[in-house]
């Protein structure tokens, strides 16, 4: 599943090539996924309308429109956003939109997990479901221990799973907690209210640290596929992952001889290495 890493790097990417275009034609798979306000409100508030730029929130891509719209691609599972020019539409295709100077960007998604919003009053995050519950982004300035802290605090939980809460870590799943714990030397089972003062301040750093990582190597393409970048390309993260998909390998710390352990926590596939977390 795409996370912020991954989404920033469309973002980015769409940002260079539709910013400033205006969408001419809207096209439809032959069952697409879920739309809000289905497939003939999303055409009717994107035909003549010009991308003056794309942003992201959390896992969520939002293109801004010169109408006020605004539209909201969630990825889901295994969404991708893609570029099939002139092509007849692919499978698993749900949406193409062509721009004025030919340019194509396709919404494609196998496991159909995806969604595609279009905001009618331009006011975000409200008429999407999901995005209101965000918290601020580990690689924001907003994002400090104080408010980590607050969240752990006094919980049961493992501190993995609340992790992938996203009021408590907006835009991370489960890769990058994987690695953020790894990081912060944190064992991913620890219940999340025992964690030090100094323990969550480490957390706080790990988790801004391999998210910006992730983004400066264009995110984590997995071999079993899902994320890839607007040209088919793979990211390139995944050569660095310390723990993550590692089951079985020697952790990758300078100076630990430790093997990396897969255990599942709160339903999810987890790495750690049981030496140098604790
Ligand atoms: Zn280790």
């Amino acid at each position: 599943m795409p996370e912020l890493p991954e989404v920033e790097t469309l973002r980015r990417l769409l940002g260079r090539q539709v910013s400033g275009k205006c969408i001419e034609k809207v096209r439809f798979g032959v069952k697409p996924v879920t739309m809000q306000p289905g497939p003939a409100g999303v055409r009717r508030n994107l035909l003549g309308a010009t991308v003056l730029g794309v942003g992201r929130r959390g896992k969520y891509l939002v293109f801004h429109l010169s109408n006020d719209r605004k539209l909201v691609l969630h990825l889901g599972m295994s969404g991708q956003v893609r570029r099939f020019g002139r092509d007849p539409m692919q499978r698993h295709e749900h949406m193409r939109l062509e721009f004025s100077d030919g340019q194509t960007v396709s919404f494609v998604d196998a496991r159909r997990f995806g969604r595609v919003c279009v905001t009618d009053d331009g006011v975000l995050p409200r008429p999407v479901k999901g995005m209101e519950r965000l918290g601020p982004e580990p690689i924001e300035k907003e994002y400090t221990a104080a408010y980590l802290g607050a969240h752990l605090r006094g919980r049961k939980a493992r501190v993995k799973s609340l992790l992938l809460d996203q009021r408590v870590a907006c835009g991370v799943g489960n890769i990058y907690s994987d690695e953020a714990l790894h990081r912060a030397g944190i064992r991913p089972d620890r219940q999340a209210g025992s964690l030090k003062p100094s323990e969550v301040c480490r957390l706080t750093k790990a988790l801004g640290g391999v998210l910006k990582d992730g983004i400066r190597w264009c995110g984590t393409t997995m071999k079993d596929g899902g994320y890839v970048l607007v040209d088919g390309s793979a990211g390139s993260f995944q050569n660095r992952l310390q723990v993550y998909g590692r089951e079985g390998e020697r952790c990758r710390r300078r100076g630990c001889a430790g093997v990396v352990r897969r255990q599942r926590i709160g339903g999810r596939s987890t790495h750690f290495c049981p030496a140098c977390q604790k």
